[in-house]
């Protein structure tokens, strides 16, 4: 017999949904005084002070806020804390490997970046450096008095979210990596949470999440890396698909006369719009822009600057590039119509000289209009990956503020008083 459903609702999970509410509108409003905040999340002031006092003893909320000149009285602001509690995001890509600890506040306490061609260096060494960097972020974390919360790592290929298993990526020539598994092998935190995503999923979370289009729900982001790809917002919440794969970009066949790309098709659109394709067009050979050691920024600022000096062959190369960009745009418009279209990796470093193209291509490719479409430039720039991988364990924390234990000291501070 089963009992009415009701009952059948733990009481624990009625707390930690509403534990959640209050954090999750502290987070996107910011510090609130107590009636406004029960206002807003339609608790009495009685309950809220006991939400917010569960809160608080996990280090999550200060119930003396400061707060803006003239309002409220001390003691009567609520804002956010979390000072303590860091997601750590990793970022495997082609030419190099990142490292970002973030906390709830939005506070970075270690970001570093380590160039490594990945693909020609072996699975191994690439995983060695993946867990130097995420022991180095968890030293820094420690060394703060602060805790991890848990490690995503973010891969330019086709993952398999629910087990952390790298389908298959062609940028650094994997396959059939279950990646999730053998990390937690090389990091000595068993007990952290370690999960596998998507590079550009992660980057149009982040949009979302910190980025410039936080009131936008429905958003393309089509980001440029060494290769390049889509990801899908739908009503807030990335679309993945049965297993995660969804909106892969990247290797539609969209030049059938065109290139053969490393995945074994022909004319995929990375082959139109890729990092080499674009360093291919723009220079010689023997250009020192090809050079392995520089690192991406540099690469970039290089290309900027011969832009913004005019030089014809850039500016010919940047053009096409657009003009591809925009293809792909067009193709994401109109399966997904969505409010805005963000361009994200280098196309927002370049975006001064590929808008003008993108905009065009999809003024006369794009028939699904809707309620009309924007595009615009992501300001995460080349970090909105390892920055969305490291903001996955926090939103977790806003869904569940339980994931934090109560802490010792103000148990004990409790008790004696
Ligand atoms: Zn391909």
């Amino acid at each position: 017999v089963r009992a009415p459903l009701l009952e059948r609702i733990n009481q624990a999970t009625v707390r930690r949904a509403h534990l959640s509410l209050v954090l999750r509108t502290l987070s996107a409003e910011g510090p609130s005084s107590r009636s406004v905040l029960a206002a807003r999340t339609g608790f009495s002031k009685g309950s809220l002070a006991v939400l917010v006092a569960d809160l608080e003893s996990r280090g999550l909320v200060k119930g003396d806020a400061p707060e803006p000149a003239g309002v409220g009285r001390p003691g009567q602001m609520v804002g956010l804390d979390g000072s303590g509690i860091y997601g750590i995001g990793l970022e495997i890509g082609v030419d190099h490997l990142s490292v970002l600890t973030l906390n709830l506040r939005g506070e970075v306490l270690l970001e570093r970046t380590v160039l490594l061609d990945v693909p020609s260096s072996g699975v191994q060494l690439a995983l060695d450096v993946a867990a130097d960097l995420a022991a180095a972020a968890a030293d820094s974390v420690a060394s703060a008095g602060a805790t991890v919360l848990g490690v995503t790592v973010a891969v330019p290929g086709l993952v398999d979210c629910s087990t952390g298993r790298v389908d298959i990526s062609v940028g650094l020539s994997w396959r059939d990596l279950p990646l999730a598994e053998a990390l937690r092998e090389r990091v000595r935190h068993p007990d952290w949470p370690l999960r596998v995503d998507n590079d550009v999923n992660l980057s149009a979370a982040a949009e979302h999440s910190v980025g410039a289009e936080r009131t936008a729900a429905d958003i393309v982001v089509l980001s440029g890396g060494f290769g390049a790809g889509a990801g899908v917002l739908s009503r807030g919440a990335v679309l993945r698909g049965a297993a995660g794969f969804a909106a892969e970009l990247g290797h539609l066949p969209l030049d059938p006369a065109g290139h053969r790309c490393p995945c074994g098709r022909t004319g995929c659109w990375e082959t139109m719009v890729g990092l080499p394709v674009l360093l291919r067009a723009l220079a010689a050979p023997d250009d020192r822009i090809h050079d392995p050691a520089m690192d991406p920024q540099s690469r970039l600022a290089e290309i900027a600057r011969r832009a913004a000096a005019g030089d014809d062959r850039t500016l010919r190369g940047l053009r096409q590039i657009g003009t591809s960009i925009g293809l792909g745009a067009s193709v994401m418009a109109n399966l997904f119509d969505p409010q805005v279209l963000v361009l994200g990796g280098w196309f927002a470093v370049l975006s001064d000289y590929l808008l003008e193209p993108v905009e065009a291509e999809l003024a006369a490719r794009v028939v699904a209009r809707g309620t009309g479409y924007r595009v615009s430039v992501s300001t995460l720039g080349l970090q909105a990956a390892v920055l969305g991988a490291a903001l996955v364990p926090l939103e977790a924390l806003l869904h569940d503020p339980t994931l934090v234990p109560v802490r010792d000291n103000e148990r004990n501070a409790r008790s004696m008083a």
